[in-house]
């Protein structure tokens, strides 16, 4: 379905395109032996080279360089076995060099894609035009002193691989779902933390409008965007506006914007007048980065099983839905607990994979994510483990207890982290299988109910309900609801 902005006269359709800022999961920055780790006391982890000390010479931290190739692996792109760094000149408080290193003209990554799955179960493949690395700025803070500002370099000469697609998005929806991707696959690969509240991957996000078959139009900037959330409401926010003004007559003029929350608007930073000359010339401190084959294969085989090729094996492996493999691939720790869970299953009930996952899937994403959310905890600190999960599915399969009966010990498990058996145990949950005793239950019921079984004998077959319902209150609800009903038709039937 075509996302389409509705002005008084015409349709619009967005055009999106993103660049995305991910800090290297690194123990030193870019150039510099300097520590990175987040929340540190302001200007604790800066060595003389991020604070541009005169005479200092930056030295290429080969690990940031080994992350790039994997990240540009993983999303299937060109490698450029030479790349070159230069510097980008612009003056600001909080960049000491005055310039920032960056990669223009010859990127370490060239074009590559990621696809994003669709709510309406289609999917689309969005292009990456090139990932280059580059050098983050300190951080300039306003808010510390009444007349100065105050700048932590701590940030100053962190390694960022800044990722950019081609202008493939067509609405919100889909910018969110490249973001959620791309960090999924960051994630995997160990290349980015991923974790936007914290800074580590922030997007530009660039939008413009036309009418269908148009041309591109002008694109606006929004810059540091800094949650999936914030991607599709700047979007949303600001196609409107765009669209607004081509309505009223007006022309849209490039510029680099702020999305405030808040306020629910985009604001202007500075425009296309403005705009930096960047003046960039290859760093002469730096000699072009140059590897071979052999370091290109082993970053590939270093990398792991990826989302999607896991998205594939769950749908064709274990049959389960495209939708329930997409939610469990999502982050890497859900694959492995649902792949450790449906290894226990298949361990201790000698069934095959497919034949045990869908309802692993349910139980997974139903009430272990629930449970887990409700919480506030991740898979990292749950306190139920897939064996233990497993031991819980079995008492359900293998009928000793309901599936009702097994959320109320699930609810236990999670809190006690007592294993599954020994909660059934000792609060005596067993559910009855005993076709002697319900068959008991069963005959002292069609007396005490003549009317209701004649209803029954008369047509009116929903009466059954009527008496599993009775049939579970005399047993406290531990009646196995399979046999229930096999004893109560013949019975009922006369
Ligand atoms: P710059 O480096 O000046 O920001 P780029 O050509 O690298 O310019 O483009 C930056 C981003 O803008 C890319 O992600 C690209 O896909 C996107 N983009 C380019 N043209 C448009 C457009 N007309 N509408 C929306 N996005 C666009
Ligand atoms: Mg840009």
């Amino acid at each position: 379905m075509t996302y389409i902005i509705q002005g008084t006269r015409d349709d619009f359709e967005v055009v999106i395109g993103l660049e995305v800022h991910a800090q290297v999961t690194s123990k030193a920055k870019l150039f510099s032996g300097a520590a990175t780790a987040f929340g540190a006391e302001p200007n604790t982890q800066v060595s003389l080279v991020d604070a541009a000390m005169p005479g200092m010479l930056p030295t290429i931290n080969a690990e940031c360089i080994r992350q790039g190739v994997r990240t540009g692996l993983a999303l299937g792109a060109e490698i450029n076995k030479f790349s070159v760094f230069d510097r980008k000149n612009y003056f600001y408080a909080d960049l000491p060099q005055g310039y920032q290193i960056s990669q223009f003209k010859h990127p370490i990554v060239g074009e590559g894609t990621i696809t994003i799955n669709k709510k309406d179960g289609t999917s689309k493949d969005i292009d990456v035009e090139r990932i280059h690395l580059e050098q983050d700025a300190g951080k300039s803070m306003h808010d510390q002193h009444p007349q100065m500002t105050y700048v932590d370099l701590n940030r100053s000469g962190v390694a960022l691989m800044e990722i950019v697609s081609k202008p493939d998005m067509a609405s919100p929806e889909e910018a969110g779902l490249y973001v959620g991707k791309l960090r999924t696959i960051l994630r995997y690969i160990g290349s980015c933390d991923g974790n936007m509240e914290q800074g580590s991957m922030r997007a530009d996000v660039n939008v413009s409008v036309r009418r269908a078959g148009e041309p591109l139009g002008t694109r606006c900037e929004i810059k540091n965007v800094n949650s999936i959330r914030f991607v599709r409401q700047a979007i949303e926010i600001e196609a409107r506006r765009q669209v607004d003004i081509i309505e009223d007559g007006g022309h849209i003029d490039q510029e680099t914007r702020l999305f405030d929350p808040v306020k629910g608007e985009t604001r202007s930073m500075r425009s296309k007048e403005e705009a930096h000359d960047y003046r960039y010339f290859p760093d002469p401190d730096l000699l072009p980065v140059e590897f071979d084959d052999d370091f290109i294969a082993a970053a590939r085989e270093s990398l792991p099983e990826l989302p999607d090729a896991k998205h594939h094996r769950f749908v064709s492996d274990f049959g389960i839905s495209d939708y329930n493999a997409g939610v469990l691939v999502a982050e890497k720790e859900s694959s492995d607990f649902f792949e450790e869970l449906i290894a226990a299953l298949v361990d201790a009930s000698g069934k095959k994979a497919s034949a045990v996952a869908a309802k692993a899937a349910n139980w997974v994403m139903g009430d272990l994510f629930g449970a887990l959310n409700k919480a506030g905890k991740t898979l990292s600190d749950c306190p139920v483990s897939p064996a233990q999960g497993a031991e819980l599915l079995g008492l359900i399969e293998d009928g000793t207890i309901s599936g009702r009966t097994a959320k109320d010990v699930f609810e236990i498990m999670f809190e006690t982290g007592d294993s599954a058996e020994k909660i059934v145990e000792e609060k005596g949950l067993k559910q009855v299988s005993d076709t002697g005793a319900i068959e008991k239950i069963i005959d002292d019921l069609l007396v005490a109910n003549p009317a209701q079984v004649q209803q029954y004998r008369d047509g009116k077959v929903k009466m059954i309900g009527f008496f599993v319902g009775q049939v579970m209150k005399a047993t406290g609800g531990q009646a196995n609801p399979a046999i229930v009903n096999q004893l109560l038709k013949p019975k009922l039937d006369g």
